[in-house]
């Protein structure tokens, strides 16, 4: 743990879910035992998120997986920050790979609707990561940096920003990045934030991984300097072992 503040946990359970599924979720969740000294949020499908918001304890913040550019109106299919925070919602995610290689979102829509979302008072999940022929290609860094630079380029304040270094690679596919190269990648972005940023951000923010995230290897994941927590997918899903992923803070 490097940046200051608490381990942070989120929970992302992407289009996933049921209301039968999700209220036995959310019924674990509630009775889990979690470290007091710990952030931890999830993010529910919009259509559970009201639900999940006023059923979840107060222990565990709640999160959007999108939110739109600027205030509401005739955009069809889209969810205003005002609408999120309307029905209790704290954080958003934006730049999840998932968005940005599926959906086709560039950097610099991404930036925009985080900034808006950061002005209006939401938290902000940041997500960068590189694709497999992108580290094969040695361009991890390139990649990372420059889908940084689209955020800080906008970020009103870091202060409600959270990063999460998620490769492409290690999502949704069982092949877990090691901690040495989830390491190295924080580290590095740490050091970008000090020579682009300040001192003061790059010592503060938090760095958290995702990627195949599981019960198992979050333990030696947790126990790296520049690891400041979890974005959880898959294993996120199950109530105790996403408790065991909250827990191995160190
Ligand atoms: P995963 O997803 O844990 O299922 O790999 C992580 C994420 O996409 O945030």
């Amino acid at each position: 743990m490097a940046g200051s503040g608490k381990f942070f946990v989120g929970g992302n359970w992407k289009c996933n879910g049921t209301k039968d599924s999700i209220t036995k979720l959310v019924s674990d969740l509630n009775s889990a035992k979690l470290e007091s000294d710990v952030d931890v949020v999830v993010s529910p499908p919009f259509v559970y998120l009201d639900m999940v918001s006023s059923s979840l304890t107060d222990r565990i913040k709640v999160s959007a997986q999108n939110s739109w550019i600027g205030k509401g109106g005739a955009f069809t299919g889209e969810i205003s920050v005002e609408q999120l925070k309307d029905i209790g919602c704290k954080w958003v995610i934006h730049g999840h790979s998932e968005r940005r290689h599926i959906i086709g979102e560039d950097d610099q829509f991404i930036g925009k609707k985080a900034a808006y979302a950061l002005n209006e008072g939401l938290g902000v999940i940041a997500c960068i990561g590189e694709l497999l022929e992108e580290r094969e290609a040695g361009k991890t860094f390139d990649v990372c940096f420059r889908q940084l630079k689209a955020f800080a380029d906008v970020v009103p304040s870091w202060d409600n920003v959270v990063i999460a270094y998620e490769p492409v690679w290690a999502i949704g596919t069982g092949k877990v990045a090691t901690p040495q190269q989830a390491q190295e990648v924080h580290v590095a972005v740490r050091i970008w934030l000090k020579k682009n940023v300040s001192e003061e951000v790059a010592s503060k923010t938090r760095i958290i991984y995702g990627g195949s995230v599981n019960g198992s290897n979050c333990g030696e994941l947790a126990k790296q300097e520049d690891i400041d927590g979890f974005l959880v997918g898959g294993a996120s899903l199950k109530g105790p072992e996403f408790a065991t992923i909250v827990n191995s803070v160190t």
